[in-house]
């Protein structure tokens, strides 16, 4: 317990290890600060089933089986890494709004992380045939697809071996996840504490002091005077509700989160499942989407399917053979994750007519490269980038700080609209600037 006693005393608490908390956390203890990072699941990469399906169903939330009152399915990985430990590895950076509209200037933070982590397209020749197929395809309509950049690198495998799998997690080692940014505040001194879940902040004369939660089910308390949330879009917004301060009234009301489909069409030759996924890509800022090559790794493909129908359930024996083209909408600020557990993603009607708008041209990309029109169908709804909880400009100001001094937030939540583009490299840029802006803040004090 005395051990105990000096971890959970630090200068600075970080709650959460995905993109936004790994950040702040490596930042801050290179910065000689005493950081605590805060962890509510494991570190499975050592286990033999990372990355296996057995692997996804143990560190998602309820086994992927968490659906939104309307039956939209979230994926929601929840270990050391968070949500990189499953994502597709693609680098976009932040859309021009979050400067022009909300003051949030990450550019410079954004351009070291290209820089230093290397991100840049694969290869032409490792970007996939079908997947490249479909963008040829798609530029011959006059859609402009370009070679989507990535955190991977394929040098870094043995054999480089990344295919839809790729989303269950990285086996070949080519793709950079959060992880190696707390691996790396670890070796710099931050204490890392893993099955450590955080229920509520501590506040007194409206200053943040601390957070008490549960570690491996037993209750513990921790103490700095900087605490910053990184717990992500579900997980934030419930702390805050936990925290029972009329400051936080209006966090989790109203979410976004890219709301994805894939369109699937089957060819005669071979499709993209062997293939890296989201190699192209292409954005439509006046509809408001963005479309690229993706499908379900091949055991998740019947089962996701069956969702809609048996018969789609059914076309799995075409996998092999299958195209997929994904769409991500910037959907409406809509719903929310309330104190009672409930998570609710309605489609607005603004919303609609833009996925049906999108699926059309999906259509008409897949035909045109080849995949017969009587096979081609929509997924089922489902979301991976769950944002907007505790928004800037709402809940949090543009420097992520909450209305309870020494409270921060910094991971999806604070996005004030949904970004529908890949989200990471925008959330390492806001963990960056946030660990310039508490030393600024403590030098200040
Ligand atoms: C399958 C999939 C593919 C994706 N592909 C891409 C992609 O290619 N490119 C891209 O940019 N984005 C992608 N994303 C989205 C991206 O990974 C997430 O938007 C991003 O990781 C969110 O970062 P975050 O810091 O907000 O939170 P998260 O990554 O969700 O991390 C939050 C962490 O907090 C922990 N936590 C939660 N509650 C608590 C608590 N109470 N106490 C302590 N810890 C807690 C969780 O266990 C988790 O580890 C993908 C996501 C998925 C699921």
């Amino acid at each position: 317990m005395t051990l105990m006693g000096q971890i959970l005393q630090s200068d600075v608490i970080v709650v959460g290890s995905g993109p936004g908390g790994a950040t702040v956390a490596r930042e801050l203890v290179r910065a000689g600060k005493r950081v605590l990072l805060l962890e509510r699941g494991q570190d499975h990469r050592p286990r033999s089933y990372y990355g296996t399906y057995l692997g996804a169903l143990l560190y998602t939330d309820r086994g992927s089986l968490l659906f939104t009152e309307e039956g939209l399915n979230i994926v929601r990985p929840m270990m050391v890494g968070g949500a990189t430990s499953m994502f597709c590895g693609c680098a976009a950076p932040p859309p021009t709004w979050l400067k022009a509209d909300y003051g949030v200037d990450i550019d410079a933070q954004v351009s070291e992380t290209i820089e230093e982590l290397e991100i840049e397209p694969l290869p032409a020749e490792l970007r996939g045939e079908a997947s490249t197929h479909i963008a040829q395809a798609a530029q011959a309509l006059g859609y402009d697809w370009e070679p989507q950049p990535k955190f991977m690198k394929p040098a870094r495998a043995q054999s480089f071996d990344c295919g839809a799998k790729c989303m269950l997690g990285c086996r070949c080692h080519a793709k950079w996840s959060a992880a190696e940014y707390v691996d790396q505040a670890v070796a710099a001194g931050c204490n890392l504490l893993t099955g450590a879940r955080v229920d509520h902040v501590l506040i007194e004369d409206g200053h943040v002091t601390g957070v008490e939660g549960k570690w491996n089910g037993k209750p513990f308390a921790a103490h700095a005077q900087t605490v910053v949330l990184s717990a992500g879009g579900i997980g934030t917004p419930r702390i805050l509700q936990a925290s029972k301060s009329s400051a936080f009234q209006s966090a989790g009301q109203g979410m976004t989160m890219d709301i994805t489909v894939m369109v699937y069409g089957t060819i005669q030759g071979k499709g993209i499942g062997e293939e890296p996924p989201m190699t192209w890509f292409w954005e439509n800022p006046d509809e408001g989407y963005m479309l690229s090559t993706l499908m379900d790794p091949w055991l998740l493909y019947p089962l996701i399917n069956s969702l809609k129908g048996m018969q789609y359930a059914l076309t799995w024996p075409r996998w092999k053979n299958t195209l997929g083209v994904m769409i991500k909408l910037k959907d409406d600020i809509s719903g929310g994750v309330f104190p009672d557990g409930r998570i609710s993603k309605p489609m607005t009607d603004h919303d609609r007519p833009r996925m049906h708008a999108a699926q059309q041209v999906c259509r008409r990309i897949l035909i045109e490269a080849g995949a017969r029109p009587e096979t081609i169908f929509t997924t089922p709804l489902r979301g991976t980038h769950p944002s907007g909880t505790v928004r800037v400009g709402t809940m949090v100001d543009e420097n992520l700080q909450t209305e309870v001094q020494g409270l921060y937030v910094c991971d999806a939540s604070v996005f004030p609209e949904a970004l529908a583009r890949p989200t990471v490299l925008t959330i390492i840029g806001l963990g960056k600037r946030l660990a310039k802006h508490i030393q600024g803040t403590s030098l200040v004090e």
